[in-house]
């Protein structure tokens, strides 16, 4: 019997310990091991990475990290997908018939570039999964209020959303709203509006949570999701 375990995380496990440790997480009593997670580069890239059994503890010990991506998809048993994030935000997806899962980071410029849609995209065509029964999970990130970019990074962000047919969703002029623009894409990814739940934290404001924009540190939250084999 398999069931789909995620965790969208905040500072109580952090990714700077998980790297010095190498003892892997224990979340709700569940134990998950090095060898059992994926860790990509996340390079601000569109993408997506489809595993092999050979990529099970990538980012771990003298096993590197998937290179040049920013999110993974598989249907392997066991293989759990981490994203860190501290303002970013994680996306974990997954779909219950197909057994299916996917994780992305989806920062300023995995939203820019549509990194969501092109996870369902592998999700539907690798997978087989029907996006109208793929589940979405948004974890906290940086909120409209608290992102203010350049009058330049702006008007770039939005010339490229309105080069793909997508909203900036702004109501302030020189903020960008992520959690609203990857909301919109995983719809017109056709996931259905009442399988995409947005977890309505505010990194930068809730201090149990990492945020670069407000510490300026290098730790993160890890998110994960997997296909669990009980
Ligand atoms: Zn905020």
């Amino acid at each position: 019997m398999s069931k789909i375990f995620h965790y969208l995380g905040n500072k109580e496990l952090d990714y700077r310990s998980l790297m010095r440790q190498q003892k892997g997480v224990s979340i709700d009593g569940k134990s998950i091991l090095p060898v059992q997670m994926v860790i990509c580069e996340q390079t601000h890239s569109s993408v997506v990475h489809i595993c092999g059994d050979e990529d099970s503890g990538a980012g771990f010990g003298a096993h590197a990290q998937i290179p040049l991506a920013d999110g993974f998809a598989t249907n392997i048993a066991d293989q759990y997908l981490l994203i860190r994030t501290a303002d970013c935000y994680p996306v974990l997806l997954y779909e219950k018939d197909a057994k299916a899962i996917a994780a992305v980071h989806s920062g300023r410029e995995g939203s820019r570039k549509n990194i969501v849609g092109r996870a369902v995209q592998i999700l539907v065509e690798h997978f087989g999964c029907d996006p109208a029964n793929i589940i979405a999970h948004v974890g906290a990130g940086v909120c409209e209020e608290h992102y203010q970019v350049s009058e330049e990074l702006y008007e770039a962000f939005n010339a490229s959303l309105s080069a793909d047919g997508f909203s900036a969703c702004t109501t302030q002029h020189r903020h960008l709203n992520l959690r609203a623009v990857i909301f919109q894409q995983l719809l017109r990814a056709g996931l259905k509006y009442i399988n995409i739940e947005n977890v309505q934290i505010c990194s930068y404001e809730h201090p149990d949570y990492y945020s670069y924009r407000r510490d300026l540190g290098n730790n993160r939250q890890i998110n994960l999701i997997g296909i669990s084999n009980e």
